[in-house]
């Protein structure tokens, strides 16, 4: 079978994947999404919380006091978990983090990402129209609670911070959070709602939604493993189980798989991953939430998804592929219970996805510097689904030569040179 010809290889069917080939496809491109499982969402883009974070132009950064670090490196802080066994090959990173998580990085990244969170709702408005995700989006934001009144003095110091940056949000009593959530229990004190950013109540269908768009405007989505690339004529080949695909370039949007085909063409960058688990659980008798709602103190999340009540853990800092474990949402649960009318778990078993990230907490968006046609997107963090649609402008406007939208160069992988 002669090999299908592209203009563009995507590699993989998550959000960054899935958008950076439809903005492609609309600036004239043939292109092919190319994912090990040959489906769209088959990993961390199905479970998440579904929130595009509009509000988020501050990253997590890696804590500096003492006391905080000393709790979290004994896993008593419930919002992160160690994988002890992982830490010869994790420690790398976790010092790079640490090393980046200076008032002035976090600042830096912030000024960085703000040109593209600030666009974040309308990207994913602009694909929803015409994939008729509607349905599948909520307006209503969400709120972060809190337990106790230092929580509260440091969640509102927190929300202050973005409002140089324009992001509206509202400061509740117990009484006005009982009253956009009156099931949320009585541990919870008080909170902060950020009004403007969207959310979905099933994030694998939502990209689903926007992969069928750019099936139906011609696309074509195969099975096959990213790892096959070979540099081929004046382009690139990958094998897939429809045959080999070859295209003059390639987006490699692997999430945190992408390291791996970065590494074996020589980049070594200092990647890494937070794990993150989740868990649906029935809701007790006719009690509900109707948006997402951060427990700020213990830092879990639980949202209202199609299939119930969905439990998001923190971070789980472990290998990429380390068997998963229920220790950390086993942790939290408790926590979910004192706040959230959750009744029986409906997962036989908690679901895992693997954040990919780099020390500074900003993507990689941009052509890789030693290899003509190739161009990475991946790193989005704990924001994939918030920048998924946002980055796949950004790529495909410095692919096809357009001026972009924002000063790219925050983004260039030669920053971890
Ligand atoms: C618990 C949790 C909650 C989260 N909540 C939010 C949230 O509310 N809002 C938000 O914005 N973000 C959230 N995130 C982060 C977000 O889910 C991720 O940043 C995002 O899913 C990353 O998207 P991606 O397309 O880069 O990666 P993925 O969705 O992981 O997709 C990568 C794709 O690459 C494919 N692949 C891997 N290896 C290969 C290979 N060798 N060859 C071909 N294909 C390959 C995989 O099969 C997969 O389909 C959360 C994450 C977690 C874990």
């Amino acid at each position: 079978m002669p090999p299908t010809q592209k203009d563009v290889i995507v590699l993989g069917a998550g959000f960054v994947g899935v958008s950076a080939a439809l903005h492609l496809q609309a600036r004239g491109r043939s292109v092919a999404i190319v994912d090990r499982l040959g489906v769209v969402a088959g990993e961390t883009s199905l479970g998440n919380t579904g929130i595009v974070q509009s509000e988020a132009v501050f990253p997590y950064m890696f804590p500096r006091a003492p006391l905080e670090l000393l709790r979290g490196g004994l896993n008593q802080d419930p919002r992160v978990q160690i994988r002890y066994s992982a830490l010869p090959s994790i420690a790398p990173f976790l010092w790079r983090y640490f090393l980046a998580s200076s008032p002035k990085s976090r600042v830096r990244t912030a000024k960085a990402m703000r040109g593209l969170i600030e666009l974040s709702v309308a990207e994913h408005q602009e694909f929803a129209g015409p994939a008729r995700s509607g349905p599948l989006l909520r307006t209503g934001g969400w709120i972060k609670v809190f337990r106790t009144p230092r929580g509260r003095d440091a969640g509102i110091a927190d929300a202050e911070e973005v409002r140089p940056y324009g992001i509206p949000f509202d400061v509740l009593t117990r009484e006005q959070l009982l009253a956009l959530e009156p099931h949320v229990g009585e541990a919870a004190i008080g909170g902060v709602h950020f009004s403007d950013p969207l959310t979905t109540s099933n994030p694998e269908a939502l990209a689903n939604s926007y992969a069928d768009l750019f099936l139906a405007r011609g696309g074509s989505l195969h099975k096959g493993d990213g790892r096959t690339l070979t540099a081929s004529g004046d382009g690139w080949s990958v094998t897939t189980d429809d045959g080999a695909i070859q295209a003059r370039e390639v987006v490699v949007a692997m999430g945190a798989w992408s390291d791996v085909l970065a590494r074996s063409l020589g980049y070594r960058l200092p990647f890494g991953v937070k794990r993150g688990y989740h868990m649906h659980y029935a809701p007790r008798g006719n009690a509900g939430l109707s948006r997402p709602v951060l427990d700020f103190e213990k830092g879990y999340v639980v949202t209202p998804m199609a299939r119930g009540l969905r439990l998001t853990t923190g971070a789980e800092f472990a290998r990429v592929e380390d068997p998963p474990s229920s220790a950390h949402l086993d942790r939290v649960e408790p926590f979910g219970r004192e706040i959230f009318p959750l009744a029986e778990r409906r997962d036989a078993a908690p679901w895992l996805g693997r954040r990919p990230c780099l020390p500074d907490m900003a993507p990689i968006i941009g052509a890789a510097p030693r290899h003509k046609g190739l161009w990475f997107d991946f790193g989005h963090q704990h924001l994939g689904l918030t920048l998924g649609p946002v980055s796949g402008k950004l790529i495909a406007q410095m692919m096809t030569g357009e001026t972009t939208f924002v000063d790219p160069s925050p983004f260039r992988m030669e920053r971890f040179a």
